[in-house]
């Protein structure tokens, strides 16, 4: 498949949708399949963003372009700030780059580790080989998550549903949490935008953060060269997106917008059905038009379609 990169302004009203996983890290399909479902979904602008992995970005790219997708490069960093976990999605890198490659490596190593502590403490309230019974649903031991625990133990019927099981097991001071140390907020940002990316704070309102911590967070991630701020998000409420583009002005950051979609049995929010950003914030997409690949013109649009401009707002 012919692609170009030639640089171009994309407009503020796009179906950008730069945020979701697939079964290379807690998804539940295949690249290929999270891409044609952005496609059905009016996805016009897309990146796969894995955590802390971008071993799929070659399929979803190859499958972007031959679904007629604009297509960024994308990961979402685990890192601890403040001794919580905050995620950084990284979007336009070079995915060769050697230092963000190692950087993920590292961050991806100490999973197994932990998944075992996490087995070992689900063991003390009865539940017996969870490593062994999630490691299937992740597939590679460096990859292995929460997500694929609460899956495990929806199937065993030791919960109804992976809300369920994260409120019970797997948040802090339940049995099979594990606190981890993740990479530092310094060491992502530079990982992403030495790599010619823009750094993004994931999903700000999940983070229960006192109003010091939170500004702290976002001075200093700023201060370490990060640009932007998911405001519409899956994970935010209306009243979320409200107050996060708010924070976006304040700290003049770009705005982004994106799923986090997951699994079409599991996620609330598919690809491509998030309300558009407010006029008001400057997307992020508009400074990564030189770092879009835009799909060949044999067979799929030059260039995003005009959007229906009927859409709700956010
Ligand atoms: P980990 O990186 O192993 O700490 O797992 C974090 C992942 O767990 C996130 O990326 C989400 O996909 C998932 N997750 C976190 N909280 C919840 C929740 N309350 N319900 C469902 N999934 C969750
Ligand atoms: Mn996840
Ligand atoms: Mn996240
Ligand atoms: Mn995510």
């Amino acid at each position: 498949m012919n692609s170009s990169n030639t640089s171009r302004q994309l407009p503020h009203l796009l179906n950008a949708d730069l945020h979701c996983h697939s079964t290379v890290s807690d998804g539940t399909l295949e690249p290929e399949l999270v891409a044609a479902r952005a496609k059905a979904g009016g996805v016009e602008l897309w990146a796969l963003t894995d955590h802390d992995e971008i071993g799929g970005l070659q399929r979803a790219r190859e499958a972007a372009l031959a679904e007629g997708l604009a297509y960024l490069t994308g990961c979402e960093i685990s890192v601890s700030f403040a001794g919580v976990t905050v995620h950084i999605v990284g979007l336009g890198f070079d995915a060769d780059d050697i230092a963000l490659g190692e950087g993920l490596a590292r961050t991806r190593g100490g999973r197994e580790a932990r998944a075992r502590e996490m087995a070992a403490g689900l063991a003390k309230v009865g539940i017996h080989g969870a490593f062994e019974g999630s490691l299937p649903y992740a597939g590679n031991p460096d990859l292995i998550s929460r997500t694929h625990f609460a899956r495990f133990l929806v199937e065993r019927g030791h919960c109804a549903d992976l809300g369920d099981v994260f409120r019970r097991y797997l948040v802090e001071g339940k049995p099979g949490y594990v606190p981890h140390r993740w990479a530092a907020l310094g060491d992502a940002v530079r990982w992403i935008t030495a790599a010619g990316g823009v750094a993004v704070i994931a999903h700000p309102a999940r983070y229960r953060f006192t109003a010091t911590e939170e500004y702290a967070l976002f001075s200093e991630f700023k201060a370490h060269g990060g640009r932007a701020v998911e405001v519409i998000t899956g994970s935010h409420s209306a009243a979320d997106a409200i107050r996060y583009a708010e924070v976006a002005r304040e700290f003049e950051l770009l705005a982004s917008r994106g799923s986090d979609f997951h699994s079409p049995k599991e996620s609330r929010i598919d690809l491509g059905t998030l309300p558009d950003l407010p006029g008001t914030l400057t997307p992020v997409w508009q400074v990564l038009g030189d770092r879009v690949q835009w799909p060949s013109s044999d067979g799929a649009p030059e260039h995003p379609a005009p959007r229906n401009e009927q859409r709700r707002p956010a």
